[in-house]
């Protein structure tokens, strides 16, 4: 029996990257008041058909969606922002102006071609600050995201941030793209021929050459900006100025899914290869009013974990995994064995620290062999003789000194 392709086993000695991960989330997200929210992993289908759009690729071609015994079609989370909106609705959470700050993180499922750092069950740590529309709100999403990556040591990165604008110049922009790609059909990509006329943005991120080299001068939203949507954005790239945030404008970061508006942006890394993005996100404005809720304009991102622990790894700034610190050895006699329970017991509520005995009856020389290669610092052995006088010997194994010392002064040791 083998795991579905595209999943993966995170094996405990790979654990102490994701532990490292794991505890940066919880430590950024709380400076900056975010807290926790945990959506089921599936959903109704239709939470992401509605938000995320029909003509998707996501929507169109990765959904894990299957009915139910009872005839429901539900769906895998393919993103989280789909299911964190209805969660805000249905719990009210940004009632009476409040604004919400919330984080996920969690697996998430779509039906890709596998490949190096792209997984059909893979993890996001996501942020969603809900209900604010300035570009303080980006600001603080966009710094959070930066002061992230900062903390866990990924160097080799850049910030592409673009706007979106309003849906109406979005709808304007999509005319002029669908018009001026039109007038080069035949040079155009398969896909992005097929995706004209729904999803002609698209084309823009486009990775096929010739799609590339049309999109270097088709008309650019830069060109159309009303003046709200110049302003919020030259706001939101002042502040990172102020803030030494380096970026580039790129306008031809366009993200995939439909709800969108104003600021987009995304963080790639060099250190991925082909699948360069660690994560990325933007406004959107208008999701709420879709799902029926009042109008909330909120911004959030995502970073893909494994993408993350890919860049770290590249950069070997994934410290070492903690080793235990003591082996308690005993052997040949009941007697000795039963010291070596208590005192490891004892050893481990008092100290605090990792210890380590052996459960197969081995040998002391097995023992001994087992605490070196698992980088011990300390054996403390309890043979039969010491046993019988409640004795121990304490042997440093980076100095190779021993010494023997009663129980009660063990205890004291480590107290
Ligand atoms: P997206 O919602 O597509 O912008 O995804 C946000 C981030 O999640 C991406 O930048 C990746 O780091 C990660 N991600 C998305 N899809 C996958 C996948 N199939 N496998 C691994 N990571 C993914």
């Amino acid at each position: 029996m083998q795991s579905l392709r595209g999943t993966k086993d995170i094996l405990p000695q790979e654990i102490h990257g994701w532990h490292i991960v794991e505890d940066r989330i919880r430590y950024i997200t709380s400076l900056y008041g975010y807290r926790e929210l945990r959506n089921p992993i599936m959903e109704y289908t239709e939470v992401f058909k509605r938000a995320v759009g029909e003509d998707t690729d996501i929507v169109g071609k990765e959904m894990y969606t299957f009915p139910d015994r009872g005839g429901d079609s539900i769906t895998l989370r393919p993103e989280a922002t789909a299911a964190v909106v209805r969660s805000a609705i249905q719990h009210n959470l940004t009632a009476q102006q409040q604004i919400a700050r919330v984080y996920y993180s969690g697996p998430f499922f779509r039906y890709e071609r596998p490949q190096k750092g792209r997984q059909r069950q893979f993890h996001q740590f996501g942020c969603e600050l809900l209900g604010a529309s300035s570009p303080e709100a980006d600001i603080e999403i966009l710094t959070l995201a930066h002061d992230f990556l900062e903390s866990l040591g990924i160097k080799s990165r850049e910030l592409h941030i673009n706007t979106l604008a309003t849906p109406e110049i979005r709808q304007l922009f999509k005319q002029e793209l669908i018009s001026y790609f039109t007038a080069h059909l035949s040079d155009l990509s398969e896909d992005s021929q097929s995706r004209l006329q729904s999803n002609p943005l698209r084309i823009l991120d486009s990775k096929h050459p010739g799609d590339k080299a049309l999109s270097a001068n088709a008309p650019r939203m830069q060109d159309m900006l009303d003046t709200e949507s110049k302003d919020h954005f030259s706001k939101v790239l002042s502040h990172l100025d102020s803030l030494s945030i380096p970026y580039t404008v790129n306008p031809l970061l366009v993200r995939g899914l439909d709800y969108y508006s104003h600021t987009v942006f995304e963080f790639t890394s060099t250190a991925l290869g082909a699948q360069d993005a660690l994560g990325g996100g933007g406004r959107y404005d208008h999701l709420f009013e879709h799902f029926g809720g009042k109008h909330t304009p909120s911004i959030g991102f995502a970073f893909g974990i494994e993408r993350l622990l890919l860049a770290m790894s590249a950069q070997e700034s994934i410290s070492e995994a903690p080793k235990p610190e003591i082996y308690v050895i005993g052997f040949e006699s009941e007697e000795s064995r039963r010291a070596v329970i208590s005192c490891a017991h004892a050893l481990r509520t008092l100290s605090g620290k990792q210890v380590i005995v052996d459960v197969q009856n081995r040998s002391l020389k097995a023992q001994m062999k087992e605490a070196d290669k698992l980088g011990v610092k300390q054996v403390v052995i309890i043979g039969p003789e010491e046993a019988l006088h409640d004795t121990c010997i304490v042997k440093d194994l980076s100095t190779g000194m021993q010494h023997t010392k009663l129980m009660t002064e063990l205890h004291n040791m480590f107290s």
